[in-house]
């Protein structure tokens, strides 16, 4: 690369985008980072020195633009954009509420919209952009207790597609990674049984590490992919083979 492209991810003060963010960094990419708070966006710049930590709430449309504003108005311009930040609101369907069906979608699945959107315009002036969104493996395996989970990141995955056919000749390309059972907070919240009911669907008889999707996240990133679009990479230790 000559000039340092600039890369944004997502919910990058902890887990699978933190370590995102450590192989953006380590590739020489200029990162943009977000957390939920200003300590998370501050522990990014900290992890990172040189590089950039923001506060957004994806849920909070307030948040959304005024980061979006404060982006633009450092000129600063994302040729990467990594959809990294989920939540999960599990419930089995006959008790499942409204708001934990909405904050799902609107976490997962708007986020995504909204924030390519307004980062798009660039992306085809430059005639190149790379856009990351992670999935999950359950979007393709649905999962009991999962119903709104499942249904923003299976969402997740039509809106690559259909992205990807829309960019792809103005050299950008639009890719989703579903990770299986990754070791993060996210399934640290899970019991003793459902880790061990999960760990026994996997061949590789592990749980991944969040260093193993930050590595195919590089990838796609690259020069190296640039005829990769439209594509959903599997990262399941075997879980799950489509
Ligand atoms: P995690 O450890 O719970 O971290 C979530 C990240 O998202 C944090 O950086 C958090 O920021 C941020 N975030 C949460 N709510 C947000 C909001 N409203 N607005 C903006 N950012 C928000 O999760 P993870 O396991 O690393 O998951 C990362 C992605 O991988 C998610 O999309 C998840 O669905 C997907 N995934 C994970 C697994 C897995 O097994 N872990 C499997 C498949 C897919 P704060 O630090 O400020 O809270």
């Amino acid at each position: 690369m000559s000039e340092k492209r600039v890369a944004l991810v997502t919910g990058a003060s902890r887990g699978i985008g933190a370590a995102i963010a450590d192989s953006l960094v380590a590739a020489n990419y200029e990162l943009i980072g977000t957390a939920t708070s200003r300590n998370g966006a501050d522990q990014i710049e900290h992890n990172h020195p040189g590089h950039k930590g923001f506060v957004l709430d994806v849920m909070d449309e307030g948040s959304l633009n005024a980061f979006c504003d404060e982006i633009n108005n450092l000129g600063l311009v994302p040729s990467i954009i990594v959809n990294n930040s989920g939540i999960t609101r599990d419930n089995i369907m006959l008790r499942m509420k409204l708001n934990e069906w909405n904050d799902v979608i609107t976490a997962n699945l708007n986020s995504v919209f909204l924030l390519t959107r307004h980062f798009l315009k660039p992306l085809v002036k430059q005639r190149f952009g790379r856009i990351i969104n992670i999935t999950s493996v359950v979007a393709h395996s649905g999962n009991a207790g999962q119903a709104n989970y499942a249904a923003a990141k299976a969402g997740v995955v039509g809106f690559t597609k259909s992205l990807a056919r829309e960019v792809a000749s103005r050299g950008i390309t639009v890719n989703a990674i579903s990770p299986g059972f990754i070791d993060t907070d996210m399934t640290g919240k899970l019991t003793e049984s459902q880790r061990d009911a999960a760990l026994s669907q996997i061949p590789a008889g592990r749980m991944g590490k969040a260093k193993e999707i930050a590595a195919a996240v590089r990838f796609l990133a690259s020069d190296d992919a640039s005829y990769i679009t439209g594509e959903t990479l599997h990262i399941n230790g075997g879980m799950h083979m489509l």
